[in-house]
């Protein structure tokens, strides 16, 4: 199947809204029956048939059928949020007494999930460097029955050797799970290299107008009707029809967007790589990347975000840099059509000290590309690098 089919027309039953070429907005709960008998086939199989929107609702199943095929999937559920996709794809997946492995950077969280939120149901975890597969072999104990991977994660890009943990895993029935928001579909395709799920915070790349939080898992059928009967309709972190309808229409620029943002982000790259006062850049395609080759192998292409360690000796330098950048909006998530920057240490007391020995240095600022002309971006950023 072609992009632009999957993106124009894919689920879209337009001779059913009587030509409409923009889909309606099924802003209904419920959906109802003209006889008992049909009443009675719709609760048979819920994960077929439209009777609730906790459920199905047509609206939200043309954004499943598009997400699920620009992944490769053969289903995709839908959710509120990417925190949301990826508790219902993890849930669904344990029970008391099982081990996750799981990478040791992985979104904050992803983290808590385990760490506090699993683990007060008897579900243990370890935390690993997925840079090196030996870790995630040292982690298996005989309770494993899911591996968490962030390939890359959002904020200094370590990636997992896909394929290698796959089949590490399918070797010995353990699941897997990848979150693949930095990637989007179009830069990586886990399930293509063995993956069993997919997450994505579509609040980022894929719907791209940072005016909707979503998340979508992409899996077998088997699997998402295991998710559909466990957390999805149990836990009810559904996606309503009218940001369904929105990301639909963010869904439609999604490869111009990219090819804009991958563009623009080389050049911004080039400028920040040769800069004096740029320590350090952390992106996947960089040539300075420890893990370039990997990233050439298993990722088709380049994405937005990217992180960069500042020259600077105290915190007060970091802040002298962003509160300086006139095009980059500052706060937290990332993908959409505008320039935004992060840095490490609004999340710390403003007295910490730069090193930060016990986890990333407060240096560090990481900037989310956008859909800008890549000189306004570079101009502002060499304007606020020289008041560092
Ligand atoms: C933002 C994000 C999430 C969470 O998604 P929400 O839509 O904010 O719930 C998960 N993983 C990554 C990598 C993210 O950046």
């Amino acid at each position: 199947m072609d992009l632009s089919y999957i993106l124009n027309h894919l689920g879209e039953e337009r001779e059913t809204y009587r030509g409409a070429v923009s889909p309606p907005i099924f802003q209904s709960a419920i959906f109802a029956f003209p006889t008992v008998a049909a009443f009675r086939e719709g609760f048979r199989d819920e994960f077929k048939r439209t009777t609730y929107t906790r459920g199905n609702n047509p609206t939200v199943e043309i954004l499943r059928k598009k997400v699920a095929a620009l992944e490769g999937a053969e289903d995709c559920l839908m959710f509120g949020s990417g925190a949301g996709a990826i508790a219902a794809g993890v849930i669904a997946s344990v029970s008391a007494g099982d081990h996750v492995i799981c990478v040791h950077k992985p979104y904050s969280w992803t983290r808590t999930l385990l760490k506090d939120l699993l683990a007060r149901f008897a579900v243990t975890y370890t935390f690993i460097d997925g840079t090196d597969i030996a870790n995630i072999e040292e982690a298996l104990t005989p309770a494993t029955k899911l591996i968490v991977l962030e390939s890359p994660n959002s904020m200094t890009f370590e990636l997992q050797d896909l394929v290698a943990v796959a089949q590490l895993a399918r070797a010995r029935g353990i699941r897997t799970l990848c979150d693949n928001s930095y990637a989007s579909p179009l830069n990586q395709s886990p399930l293509a290299l063995g993956i069993d799920m997919v997450a994505h915070s579509a609040t980022k790349y894929l719907n791209g107008h940072s005016d909707v939080v979503a998340g979508a898992l992409c899996a077998s059928e088997e699997i998402c009707r295991e998710v559909f009967r466990g957390p999805y309709m149990t836990c009810g972190a559904v996606l309503s029809p009218h940001d369904a309808w929105l990301m639909i229409r963010g869904l439609r620029t999604l490869p111009v967007r990219m090819q804009r943002i991958a563009e623009t982000t080389r050049q911004v790259l080039a400028f920040l790589e040769a800069h004096e006062s740029v320590v350090k850049v952390y992106y996947p395609q960089s040539k300075s990347n420890p893990q370039f080759a990997l990233a050439q192998k298993q990722m088709h292409g380049a994405s937005g975000l990217l992180t960069i360690e500042l020259r600077v000796a105290d915190v007060a330098g970091v802040e002298r840099f962003c509160n300086a950048l006139e095009r980059f909006l500052m706060t937290v998530s990332w993908g959409g059509y505008e320039a935004l920057i992060f840095p490490v240490c609004a999340v710390f007391p403003a007295n910490a000290s730069i090193a930060n020995p016990a986890g990333l240095p407060l240096s560090l600022v990481r900037l989310s590309i956008g859909l800008e002309e890549p000189e306004v971006l570079i101009a502002d950023l060499q304007q606020a690098l020289a008041q560092i």
